[in-house]
Protein backbone atom coordinates (compact mmCIF):
# COMPACT_ATOMS: atom_id res chain seq x y z
CA UNK A 1 0.00 0.00 0.00
CA UNK A 2 2.54 2.54 0.95
CA UNK A 3 4.91 1.60 -1.63
CA UNK A 4 2.21 2.46 -4.01
CA UNK A 5 1.40 5.63 -2.97
CA UNK A 6 5.21 6.51 -3.17
CA UNK A 7 4.74 5.15 -6.43
CA UNK A 8 1.70 7.55 -7.43
CA UNK A 9 3.48 10.56 -5.56
CA UNK A 10 6.64 9.76 -7.65
CA UNK A 11 4.73 10.16 -10.91
CA UNK A 12 2.72 13.13 -10.11
CA UNK A 13 6.14 14.97 -9.41
CA UNK A 14 7.78 13.56 -12.63
CA UNK A 15 4.69 14.77 -14.24
CA UNK A 16 4.60 18.49 -12.87
CA UNK A 17 8.56 18.56 -13.34
CA UNK A 18 7.63 17.82 -17.34
CA UNK A 19 4.85 20.53 -17.40
CA UNK A 20 7.50 23.33 -15.82
CA UNK A 21 10.21 21.68 -18.58
CA UNK A 22 7.57 21.19 -21.41
CA UNK A 23 8.37 24.53 -24.02
CA UNK A 24 5.61 27.21 -24.42
CA UNK A 25 2.48 25.65 -26.05
CA UNK A 26 2.32 26.48 -29.88
CA UNK A 27 0.18 29.09 -31.06
CA UNK A 28 -3.02 27.13 -32.33
CA UNK A 29 -3.54 27.28 -36.00
CA UNK A 30 -6.16 29.95 -36.80
CA UNK A 31 -7.88 31.58 -39.96
CA UNK A 32 -10.89 34.04 -41.01
CA UNK A 33 -13.23 33.50 -43.04
CA UNK A 34 -16.17 35.55 -44.99
CA UNK A 35 -19.43 34.28 -46.04
CA UNK A 36 -21.61 35.76 -48.12
CA UNK A 37 -25.16 35.51 -46.08
CA UNK A 38 -27.77 37.56 -47.84
CA UNK A 39 -27.88 39.24 -51.41
CA UNK A 40 -27.34 42.62 -51.83
CA UNK A 41 -29.61 44.73 -53.13
CA UNK A 42 -29.40 47.96 -54.93
CA UNK A 43 -27.99 51.13 -53.48
CA UNK A 44 -30.59 52.86 -51.28
CA UNK A 45 -30.04 56.63 -50.04
CA UNK A 46 -28.82 56.90 -46.43
CA UNK A 47 -30.37 59.46 -44.96
CA UNK A 48 -32.58 59.97 -43.13
CA UNK A 49 -32.34 56.23 -41.77
CA UNK A 50 -28.78 55.84 -41.25
CA UNK A 51 -28.21 59.00 -39.89
CA UNK A 52 -30.18 60.97 -36.85
CA UNK A 53 -28.74 63.93 -38.30
CA UNK A 54 -29.22 64.32 -41.94
CA UNK A 55 -25.59 63.95 -41.89
CA UNK A 56 -24.98 62.37 -46.03
CA UNK A 57 -26.72 64.75 -48.28
CA UNK A 58 -27.91 62.42 -51.59
CA UNK A 59 -25.21 59.13 -50.63
CA UNK A 60 -26.77 56.09 -51.41
CA UNK A 61 -24.94 52.92 -50.68
CA UNK A 62 -25.07 49.02 -51.17
CA UNK A 63 -25.41 47.12 -47.84
CA UNK A 64 -24.03 43.30 -48.36
CA UNK A 65 -24.88 40.52 -45.41
CA UNK A 66 -21.55 39.28 -43.81
CA UNK A 67 -21.17 36.35 -41.47
CA UNK A 68 -17.68 35.18 -40.49
CA UNK A 69 -15.90 31.68 -39.48
CA UNK A 70 -13.11 31.71 -36.85
CA UNK A 71 -10.57 28.15 -36.97
CA UNK A 72 -8.93 28.45 -33.65
CA UNK A 73 -7.14 24.79 -33.55
CA UNK A 74 -9.87 22.02 -33.88
CA UNK A 75 -12.56 24.64 -32.56
CA UNK A 76 -14.90 26.50 -34.67
CA UNK A 77 -17.07 30.15 -33.74
CA UNK A 78 -19.31 31.33 -36.24
CA UNK A 79 -20.00 34.96 -36.02
CA UNK A 80 -23.55 36.03 -37.10
CA UNK A 81 -25.83 33.28 -39.10
CA UNK A 82 -27.44 36.26 -42.06
CA UNK A 83 -30.23 36.10 -43.53
CA UNK A 84 -33.26 33.13 -42.89
CA UNK A 85 -33.35 31.35 -46.78
CA UNK A 86 -36.82 32.36 -47.15
CA UNK A 87 -36.42 35.60 -46.50
CA UNK A 88 -38.43 37.88 -49.59
CA UNK A 89 -35.26 39.37 -52.11
CA UNK A 90 -32.48 39.27 -49.70
CA UNK A 91 -32.08 35.56 -48.94
CA UNK A 92 -28.78 34.21 -49.24
CA UNK A 93 -28.17 32.07 -52.57
CA UNK A 94 -26.37 29.70 -50.44
CA UNK A 95 -27.13 28.85 -47.16
CA UNK A 96 -24.49 28.72 -44.30
CA UNK A 97 -24.53 24.94 -44.38
CA UNK A 98 -23.76 24.58 -47.84
CA UNK A 99 -21.59 27.04 -47.73
CA UNK A 100 -19.38 24.87 -44.57
CA UNK A 101 -19.92 22.04 -46.49
CA UNK A 102 -17.62 23.12 -49.38
CA UNK A 103 -14.95 23.75 -46.61
CA UNK A 104 -15.38 19.82 -45.51
CA UNK A 105 -17.19 21.16 -42.08
CA UNK A 106 -20.83 20.09 -40.85
CA UNK A 107 -22.80 21.68 -38.84
CA UNK A 108 -22.24 20.26 -35.66
CA UNK A 109 -18.56 20.99 -35.99
CA UNK A 110 -19.73 24.55 -35.06
CA UNK A 111 -18.72 24.70 -31.71
CA UNK A 112 -19.80 28.21 -30.70
CA UNK A 113 -22.43 30.83 -32.64
CA UNK A 114 -22.22 34.60 -31.43
CA UNK A 115 -24.57 36.71 -32.48
CA UNK A 116 -23.84 40.72 -32.50
CA UNK A 117 -27.95 41.15 -32.07
CA UNK A 118 -31.13 40.06 -32.24
CA UNK A 119 -31.87 41.87 -35.63
CA UNK A 120 -33.40 39.06 -38.50
CA UNK A 121 -30.26 39.81 -40.80
CA UNK A 122 -27.64 38.61 -38.64
CA UNK A 123 -30.17 35.25 -37.03
CA UNK A 124 -31.96 33.88 -39.44
CA UNK A 125 -29.90 30.97 -39.92
CA UNK A 126 -29.06 29.80 -36.51
CA UNK A 127 -31.50 27.29 -36.50
CA UNK A 128 -29.01 25.52 -38.16
CA UNK A 129 -26.83 24.53 -35.45
CA UNK A 130 -28.59 23.60 -32.42
CA UNK A 131 -24.97 21.48 -31.21
CA UNK A 132 -23.18 24.79 -30.95
CA UNK A 133 -23.74 27.04 -27.62
CA UNK A 134 -24.77 30.49 -28.65
CA UNK A 135 -22.34 33.34 -27.05
CA UNK A 136 -24.81 36.78 -26.92
CA UNK A 137 -24.88 39.59 -24.77
CA UNK A 138 -27.44 39.18 -21.84
CA UNK A 139 -29.57 42.17 -22.88
CA UNK A 140 -30.45 40.48 -26.32
CA UNK A 141 -31.01 37.20 -24.53
CA UNK A 142 -33.20 39.10 -22.62
CA UNK A 143 -34.83 40.08 -25.03
CA UNK A 144 -35.02 36.81 -26.94
CA UNK A 145 -36.68 34.97 -24.51
CA UNK A 146 -39.19 37.57 -22.87
CA UNK A 147 -42.64 36.51 -22.98
CA UNK A 148 -43.24 39.18 -25.54
CA UNK A 149 -40.53 39.62 -27.64
CA UNK A 150 -40.71 43.34 -29.19
CA UNK A 151 -41.27 44.06 -32.72
CA UNK A 152 -37.84 43.66 -34.45
CA UNK A 153 -36.59 40.77 -32.02
CA UNK A 154 -35.93 37.85 -34.36
CA UNK A 155 -36.94 34.77 -31.56
CA UNK A 156 -38.12 31.92 -33.16
CA UNK A 157 -34.99 30.74 -34.64
CA UNK A 158 -33.57 30.59 -31.38
CA UNK A 159 -36.67 28.08 -29.94
CA UNK A 160 -33.99 25.34 -29.69
CA UNK A 161 -32.19 27.49 -26.85
CA UNK A 162 -35.24 28.67 -25.87
CA UNK A 163 -36.66 24.96 -25.00
CA UNK A 164 -33.47 24.37 -22.69
CA UNK A 165 -32.30 21.06 -25.74
CA UNK A 166 -29.20 23.54 -26.83
CA UNK A 167 -26.80 25.41 -24.71
CA UNK A 168 -26.61 29.57 -24.30
CA UNK A 169 -24.07 31.29 -22.11
CA UNK A 170 -25.78 34.99 -22.53
CA UNK A 171 -22.89 37.66 -21.65
CA UNK A 172 -22.99 40.41 -19.29
CA UNK A 173 -19.68 42.02 -20.78
CA UNK A 174 -16.90 40.89 -22.98
CA UNK A 175 -16.08 37.18 -23.41
CA UNK A 176 -12.51 35.90 -23.88
CA UNK A 177 -13.85 32.44 -26.00
CA UNK A 178 -11.13 30.56 -26.23
CA UNK A 179 -9.34 31.49 -23.10
CA UNK A 180 -6.34 32.46 -24.54
CA UNK A 181 -7.20 36.14 -25.93
CA UNK A 182 -7.06 35.24 -29.36
CA UNK A 183 -10.40 35.81 -30.06
CA UNK A 184 -12.82 38.16 -27.97
CA UNK A 185 -16.48 39.52 -28.16
CA UNK A 186 -16.87 42.66 -27.10
CA UNK A 187 -19.74 44.66 -25.31
CA UNK A 188 -20.70 47.49 -27.54
CA UNK A 189 -24.20 48.39 -26.99
CA UNK A 190 -26.14 51.27 -28.71
CA UNK A 191 -27.85 49.61 -31.87
CA UNK A 192 -29.60 46.65 -29.59
CA UNK A 193 -29.35 47.11 -25.67
CA UNK A 194 -26.76 43.82 -25.59
CA UNK A 195 -25.02 44.76 -28.89
CA UNK A 196 -21.43 42.91 -29.52
CA UNK A 197 -18.42 43.39 -31.53
CA UNK A 198 -15.88 40.74 -32.23
CA UNK A 199 -12.17 40.90 -31.95
CA UNK A 200 -9.76 38.51 -33.90
CA UNK A 201 -6.17 38.20 -33.35
CA UNK A 202 -4.74 36.46 -36.32
CA UNK A 203 -1.50 34.95 -36.21
CA UNK A 204 0.06 36.67 -39.40
CA UNK A 205 -2.91 39.03 -40.84
CA UNK A 206 -3.22 40.46 -36.64
CA UNK A 207 -6.17 42.17 -35.13
CA UNK A 208 -9.17 42.33 -36.86
CA UNK A 209 -12.08 44.03 -35.56
CA UNK A 210 -15.27 43.45 -36.74
CA UNK A 211 -17.82 45.25 -36.26
CA UNK A 212 -21.75 43.94 -36.25
CA UNK A 213 -24.15 46.92 -36.86
CA UNK A 214 -22.39 49.05 -34.04
CA UNK A 215 -21.81 50.86 -37.09
CA UNK A 216 -23.08 50.35 -40.61
CA UNK A 217 -21.18 51.56 -43.00
CA UNK A 218 -17.82 53.45 -42.86
CA UNK A 219 -19.06 57.28 -43.63
CA UNK A 220 -20.76 56.41 -40.37
CA UNK A 221 -17.69 55.71 -38.20
CA UNK A 222 -15.14 58.29 -40.01
CA UNK A 223 -18.04 60.78 -38.54
CA UNK A 224 -19.58 58.99 -35.42
CA UNK A 225 -22.75 58.59 -37.12
CA UNK A 226 -25.37 57.37 -35.39
CA UNK A 227 -28.68 55.84 -37.52
CA UNK A 228 -31.95 57.21 -36.67
CA UNK A 229 -33.50 53.54 -35.54
CA UNK A 230 -30.97 53.16 -33.14
CA UNK A 231 -31.80 52.18 -29.60
CA UNK A 232 -29.39 54.72 -27.35
CA UNK A 233 -27.64 56.93 -29.09
CA UNK A 234 -25.11 57.70 -26.27
CA UNK A 235 -24.30 54.45 -25.86
CA UNK A 236 -23.83 54.12 -29.58
CA UNK A 237 -21.05 56.93 -29.51
CA UNK A 238 -19.73 55.24 -26.57
CA UNK A 239 -19.29 52.05 -28.17
CA UNK A 240 -17.70 53.42 -31.60
CA UNK A 241 -15.37 55.40 -29.20
CA UNK A 242 -14.05 52.42 -27.66
CA UNK A 243 -13.86 50.57 -31.31
CA UNK A 244 -11.59 53.16 -32.83
CA UNK A 245 -9.20 53.48 -29.30
CA UNK A 246 -8.78 49.56 -29.68
CA UNK A 247 -8.17 49.67 -33.54
CA UNK A 248 -6.18 52.65 -33.08
CA UNK A 249 -3.92 50.01 -29.91
CA UNK A 250 -4.33 47.12 -31.75
CA UNK A 251 -3.17 48.65 -35.25
CA UNK A 252 -6.51 46.06 -35.97
CA UNK A 253 -7.99 46.28 -39.54
CA UNK A 254 -11.73 47.22 -39.21
CA UNK A 255 -14.28 45.17 -40.87
CA UNK A 256 -17.78 46.78 -41.06
CA UNK A 257 -20.30 44.26 -41.93
CA UNK A 258 -22.61 46.05 -44.15
CA UNK A 259 -20.15 47.80 -46.09
CA UNK A 260 -19.72 46.44 -49.37
CA UNK A 261 -16.20 48.14 -49.02
CA UNK A 262 -14.69 45.91 -46.83
CA UNK A 263 -15.40 43.16 -48.44
CA UNK A 264 -12.15 43.07 -49.95
CA UNK A 265 -10.44 43.31 -46.71
CA UNK A 266 -10.07 39.56 -46.12
CA UNK A 267 -10.05 36.67 -48.91
CA UNK A 268 -12.92 35.76 -51.31
CA UNK A 269 -14.49 32.40 -50.35
CA UNK A 270 -13.34 30.05 -49.59
CA UNK A 271 -9.66 31.39 -49.23
CA UNK A 272 -9.59 32.52 -45.99
CA UNK A 273 -7.35 35.28 -43.37
CA UNK A 274 -4.39 33.69 -41.25
ZN1 LIG B 1 -27.64 44.35 -39.73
Amino acid sequence: MNRTRTLLAAGAGALALAGLMAPAQAAPDMSLTRFECGTPQAPVPVNPRFSDIFAYGDLKLQFVYSCYLIKHGDEYLLWDTGHAMTTPNVAPKVSLVDLLAKLELKPDDIKYVGISHYHGDHTGQVNSFPKATLLIGQREWDAISSPKPAEGVNFKPFESWLKGDSKVEPLPNDKDVFGDGSVIILATPGHTPGHRSLLVKLPQKGAVLITGDAVHFRENYDTDGVPSFNYDRAQTLASLARLKKIAANLNATVIIQHDARDVEKLPAFPASAK
